[in-house]
């Protein structure tokens, strides 16, 4: 639903949120519980509720939040490279369900297995 959902409401500004970058159609924001030294995740404005959602059509917002994950790990030093992963569905341990990509750099515990 994406009234309730807390990424939709942070896109509405209804919750607080650390945004470290912003454009049209994404925004990313540090993760209330990171796991690394920098935990962001970039979330499409528009409600997609896992990557399954995506068509297409939104082949050009798959590469704009790709882009923003590269620029976002620059922005914050990871010159050297970061982890990036997309948890799809509860089978792939996702527990908010508004597409989201997290973006590790630094230090970071290992992914789960
Ligand atoms: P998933 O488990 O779906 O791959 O990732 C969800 C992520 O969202 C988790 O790393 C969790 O810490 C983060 N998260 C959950 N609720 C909030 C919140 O209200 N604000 C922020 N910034 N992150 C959240
Ligand atoms: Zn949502």
């Amino acid at each position: 639903m994406p009234e309730a959902c807390i990424f939709c409401r942070i896109v509405r500004g209804e919750l607080p949120a650390e945004v470290v970058h912003r454009e049209a159609g994404l925004v990313a924001i540090r993760d209330i519980q990171p796991v690394a030294a920098t935990h962001v995740l970039v979330i499409p404005e528009r409600h997609v509720a896992d990557l399954r959602g995506l068509g297409p059509e939104d082949a050009d917002l798959w590469w704009r939040l790709t882009r923003a994950a590269n620029q976002v790990a620059e922005q914050l030093g990871h010159t050297t490279g970061y982890r990036f992963y997309v948890s799809v569905g509860p089978g792939g341990g996702q527990t908010v369900f508004h597409l989201h990509i997290h973006v590790l750099g630094g230090p970071m515990a290992r992914l789960p297995v």
